[in-house]
This record gives C-alpha cells, sequence and structure tokens, in this order.
C-alpha cells in the first residue's frame, strides 16, 4: 500500500523557504513525473546530490520510496545507493531533476578520483543551518568547510552516531538530520531558510573556488563559471 504523501509529509521544516506546487497523491502513484523541476535557484556550487534531493523530495512532497522508486528503480530503497556516477543512472536523474548535466555531474563523486571521500556523511554545521551539504565535504583531504573554516563533522551532535552517505529510504526522510535520532545536524536554532540567497555571496564564492579547485578538473563544464550554481562575478 502506499504511503499518503499528505498525512505524511517528509520532514523538511528546514526548507520551508521552498514553496513549489505540491505532487498530488494520484501524480505519484500512477507513476507520473513529479510537477516541479529542480529550480536552478537553488542550487549552491559544488552542492550534493543528497542536499538537492532534499530539496527535491520537500519542494514535490515527495516520501523517500517514491523518490527512491522514480530514482533507482533497481535498487532496495531501504539500502539505497552510494552518490557516485558510476552507481546513479545519470540520464534518468537528468529528466527527474530538469538540471543540465553539468550541475548534476559536480553534485556526484567520481569513484575514478580515488578512495578519497567519506562514507559517512560529513558536514559543516553552519552549511546545514543554510541548507546545504557539499561534495567537498565528502573529500577526506578537506578538513574544514571552505566557506566557514569549521572542522567538519561526521557524528551526530546527540546521539554521536554516523549518518551513512547514501541515497535510501531514511536520508531522503532525514533532511539535514541524522538518521538514527533525527537531530538536526545545525544548532537546532532555526528555520533557516534553503535557497542560494541564504549563504552570504563571499562563502559562495569561497565554495565556489573551493570546487573548482579540487574538482574542476574531473568535471565537464565546471569552469563555466555561468552555469546554474554558479556565483556571477559582479553583483
Ligand atoms: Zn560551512
Ligand atoms: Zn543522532
Amino acid at each position: 500500500m502506499q504511503p499518503d504523501a499528505c498525512s505524511q509529509p517528509p520532514s523538511c521544516e528546514v526548507l520551508e523557504a521552498v514553496r513549489p506546487p505540491i505532487l498530488t497523491v494520484d501524480e505519484w502513484q500512477q507513476g507520473g513525473r513529479p510537477r516541479c523541476g529542480f529550480n536552478p535557484d537553488w542550487l549552491m556550487p559544488g552542492e550534493s546530490l543528497v542536499s538537492i534531493l532534499w530539496k527535491f523530495a520537500c519542494a514535490n512532497a515527495l516520501p523517500g520510496d517514491v523518490l527512491m522508486r522514480l530514482l533507482c528503480p533497481d535498487a532496495d530503497p531501504l539500502e539505497g545507493v552510494v552518490p557516485l556516477r558510476s552507481a546513479i543512472d545519470f540520464n534518468k536523474l537528468r529528466r527527474l531533476l530538469r538540471l543540465p548535466s553539468n550541475s548534476l555531474c559536480i553534485s556526484l563523486l567520481d569513484r575514478t578520483s580515488g578512495d578519497r571521500y567519506h562514507t559517512a556523511f560529513r558536514y559543516c554545521r553552519q552549511c546545514a543551518a543554510h541548507g546545504y551539504h557539499s561534495v567537498l565535504h565528502q573529500l577526506a583531504e578537506e578538513p574544514r568547510c571552505a566557506a566557514h573554516r569549521q572542522r567538519l563533522r561526521t557524528r551526530c551532535p546527540q546521539c554521536h552516531r554516523e549518518s551513512p552517505f547514501i541515497i535510501n529510504i531514511s536520508v531522503i526522510e532525514a533532511p539535514f538530520r541524522c538518521v538514527w535520532c533525527r537531530s538536526h545536524f545545525c544548532y537546532g536554532l532555526l528555520p533557516v531558510r534553503s535557497t542560494m540567497q541564504a549563504m552570504r555571496r563571499q562563502d559562495r564564492l569561497a565554495i565556489q573556488e573551493r570546487v573548482l579547485l579540487r574538482l574542476g578538473a574531473d568535471t565537464p563544464g565546471m569552469a563555466n563559471r555561468n552555469r546554474p550554481g554558479s556565483v556571477p562575478s559582479a553583483e
């Protein structure tokens, strides 16, 4: 039996600024496409696929099992998939989110770059408070957030367990929260806006420069600063 999208909305109060049309139960039960794509204005430089999917699920009121079925129908939705380029059907992802290929390419880690990523979800508390998680945060050689200079964490502030860096039902339904105790990864003070504009421009630039430095050579299109999510050179 399908869960009821109206009675069981995803837990996404940290994403409250995102208020697009809500997908009806019939639409997703009939296997139709979500009404709303991913608005490029929500995208931050180097935003990870996990972070993108949290916004997308919230925007479309998609329960985790429905999003998993749309995204990777062959995977066990409880077990999930690691957001690596080699593990995700890229064309299916692009059609679902309706984002340009170069934006999505940077959101996925590449196994060929070496085993230099953390398998646990690694985060900056201030970025989490802005509704942002970066692919940079998963890189082993990045000890601190490029914008806030905070040491990146893998353990929950409350239960001290690690959440996996994976896409499955539990993770999708716990945006910026621990999958075990559901505590927020941020300071729990807010609701905070999840838009690119919520982050200071200097912080967005710092992240963009770090993404280019670390991942630019790996990622088609990353050198184009006019791509969605990039920070304009002058405002
Ligand atoms: Zn940060
Ligand atoms: Zn916890």
